[in-house]
């Protein structure tokens, strides 16, 4: 018999520089304790706990019932493409075409897309830290190095021009900005934001906006996205998605905006990848942008309500610190050790919470903040109150 050579279990360098998504582990624990019938307080997903609104349901249903199941152009259909830049001119002030927009499976591949596009092996790429956990990774994929620039508590972890200016090196091809914030909820204000812009212009730096929570700003502010500002478009990419805003997480539908020869480098990259996004979800998408939005301020009032509750609950409990989330709907209070003293560990914290006390929080380590917990809001009221006093048995324990 010919002997058979081993395969080899050695895995790519690339698989080895990135982490499954710590956000998705803290999902598996809890719902490995719920399947036990364990009742968990469970503020862990970065997803609205609303259903997708019915008449976006039914779009997807007539989709089905007249057969637009094939494949479809990589970049999205038509009319999606049409309807991305008149619902972002509507809502969000900017002016793109449609052959500047690609159609993505979520917001996340829209950012992965990009980056392949626009990153060589040992380009940096210039991320805001508190950052969202999977921005590190992506950039690790095709070769680049994340370069973190700090944003402080005391300053609501806004991201400030002048610090984006000294992080700045000859190897810097990007900049990923994140407002509003996971997980801090952070807004940049529309003045510094513009700064922001004007520094990486000077520099020929790009300018990566994810957007995906736009529309879940509080206190009377309206969605803003850095497209909108003069002489933005040519150096900025907008990556937007509907998962948040529709509550549309598990249709896996994104765009990526920016200068025609970007998107084509973009579509180029995702032909290779996964062809195109699914054909259904892109009709449901295509009722979402141009339908009725009354389903988005409905939700925005309510994580408003709660936003309050949870802010104020945190707040009460001895030692824990906590800014005011200006958009998103995630609290990342800091959070002292067991008994209220002294600084927490938030990666023992969570795993702690999650055994003794069933409260799911993703630890502020994912999102390069140790001591912090992220505790996402999106969950009822009632859920809330329950979870809130959790918390405070667990930090007030002797
Ligand atoms: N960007 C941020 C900041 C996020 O929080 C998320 C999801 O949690 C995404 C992008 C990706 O969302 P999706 O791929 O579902 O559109």
């Amino acid at each position: 018999m010919p002997t058979v050579p081993e395969v080899s279990l050695h895995l790519a360098d690339a698989v080895n520089r990135i982490h499954i998504s710590p956000t998705m582990a803290v999902l598996m624990e809890a719902e490995k304790l719920k399947a036990r019938g364990i009742d968990v307080a469970d503020f862990g997903p970065g997803e609205p706990d609303f259903p997708t609104p019915e008449h976006i349901k039914r779009a997807a249903i007539r989709a089905l019932d007249e057969n637009r199941t094939k494949y479809t152009p990589t970049g999205g259909i038509a009319p999606l493409r049409e309807a991305v830049c008149e619902w972002h001119a509507k809502n969000l002030g900017s002016a793109y075409q449609a052959k500047e927009v690609i159609v993505t499976s979520g917001g996340k591949l829209a950012l992965f897309n990009a980056i392949s596009a626009l990153v060589n092996p040992g380009d940096e790429v210039l991320i805001a830290a508190p950052y969202w956990v999977s921005y590190p990774d992506i950039v690790k994929l095709p070769g680049g190095t994340p370069k973190f620039i700090s944003t402080r508590e005391d300053e609501n972890f806004c991201l400030r021009a002048a610090d984006v200016d000294k992080a700045i090196t000859p190897k810097t091809r990007l900049l990923i900005a994140n407002s509003p914030n996971n997980p801090t909820g952070a807004v940049i204000p529309q003045d510094e934001f513009a700064r922001i812009l004007e520094v990486c212009q000077r520099r020929g730096v790009w300018l990566l906006s994810d957007e995906c929570y736009s529309h879940f700003v509080y206190g009377g502010a309206k969605p803003f996205s850095i497209a909108s500002l003069p002489g933005a478009k040519d150096s900025v990419i907008i990556a937007g998605s509907l998962s948040k805003t529709f509550a549309m997480t598990g249709w896996r539908m994104g765009y990526a905006l920016a200068p025609e020869p970007l998107i084509a480098a973009m579509i180029k990259v995702q032909s290779q990848t996964i062809s195109n996004s699914t054909s259904i979800a892109q009709y449901a998408a295509l009722e979402a942008l141009r339908g009725p939005m009354d389903s988005v301020g409905v939700m925005l009032a309510e994580y408003e309500r709660r936003r309050k509750r949870i802010i104020a609950g945190l707040r009460a409990i001895p030692g824990v610190t906590c800014t005011e989330p200006q958009g998103a709907f995630y609290a990342f209070p800091k959070v002292p050790a067991r008994g209220g003293k002294g600084a927490g560990d938030s990666a023992q914290i969570a795993r702690d919470l999650l055994e003794k006390e069933h409260v799911a929080v993703v630890p502020g380590d994912a999102f390069g903040a140790p001591g912090h917990l992220r505790i996402s809001y999106a969950t009822s009221l009632e859920r809330i109150e329950e979870g809130l006093r959790r918390l405070t048995h667990y930090f007030t324990a002797a």
